[in-house]
């Protein structure tokens, strides 16, 4: 079984490649800026994907993101993609600070296209996630919420309204990019993310989530801890 998780900064990764002792595999994907770390766990193999750095910094968002899932999924043929990562959430749903949450669905609130049935909804992307995601997070007492990506880490009033028509909680700027490449392949896809930030707090959100980034991430550690265990003995995987 190969578990491969996606992830968009070394920040988020990095406790749990440290906690696994998995090492990277240089120049796998060159000439793209993706990169793979591997390593055994309990007879599984696990990987983690970054989608790497640009001009010293995190490649964040949906671009990086296609990238990299396409190419684990075509050079590596995980048995389940993983999103992992830090996200906004809502106060007025009483989200916390380094709460973890598993995905039960996945949108993009930031593509304002018209037409019901055609492009706005093909827009909005709503795409599935693993099936075997809600019993994941009743089995290991994580709450569930609807990720919801969009290209910016600010929230515009346009987003909001978008976020509220469809119900989107957990705010990032990876998570649909990376269920629309699985979608395509059909790789079951898990979100796993851990809360930096809340929208509705009236803080600004750079500083929230500069201030709560290594505490969500060592949250997002445990978390995957236990999320690996519960896949590696998942008979449905
Ligand atoms: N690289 C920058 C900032 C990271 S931007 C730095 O640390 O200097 C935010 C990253 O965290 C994205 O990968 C996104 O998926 C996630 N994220 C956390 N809170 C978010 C929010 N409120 N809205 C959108 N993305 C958020």
């Amino acid at each position: 079984m190969r578990i491969c998780y996606v992830v968009a900064m070394v920040a988020e990764a990095k406790p749990f490649i440290e906690r696994y002792g998995i090492q990277l595999v240089e120049d796998f994907f060159s000439p793209l800026p993706c990169q793979l770390y591997e390593g055994e766990v309990n007879g599984a193999t696990l990987n983690v994907v970054l989608n790497g750095q640009q001009q010293g910094s995190d490649l964040i968002g949906c671009e990086a993101a296609s990238v990299a899932t396409l190419s684990a999924i075509q050079r590596l043929h995980p048995d389940i993609v993983v999103n992992s990562g830090t996200c906004g959430a809502f106060k007025k749903n009483g989200a916390d600070i380094a709460q973890v949450f598993i995905g039960s669905g996945v949108m993009f609130h930031d593509r304002r296209v018209p037409g019901d049935n055609t492009w706005g909804t093909q827009s909005l992307g709503n795409y599935p996630v693993w099936e075997g995601s809600q019993e994941l997070a009743k089995a290991l007492g994580m709450k569930t919420g609807k990720v919801t990506t969009g290209s910016s880490l600010d929230m515009q009033p346009c987003d909001l309204e978008i976020i509220e028509k469809n119900g989107g909680e957990l705010k990032d700027m990876e998570g649909a990019a990376v269920g629309f490449v699985c979608s395509l392949f059909n790789v079951p896809i898990l979100y796993v993310k851990s809360v930096t930030d809340l929208c509705d707090s009236g803080a600004e959100t750079f500083e929230e989530f500069s201030r709560n980034l290594h505490q969500a991430c060592e949250a997002l550690k445990v978390a995957n801890e236990k999320v690996i265990d519960y896949l590696i003995n998942d008979p449905k995987l």
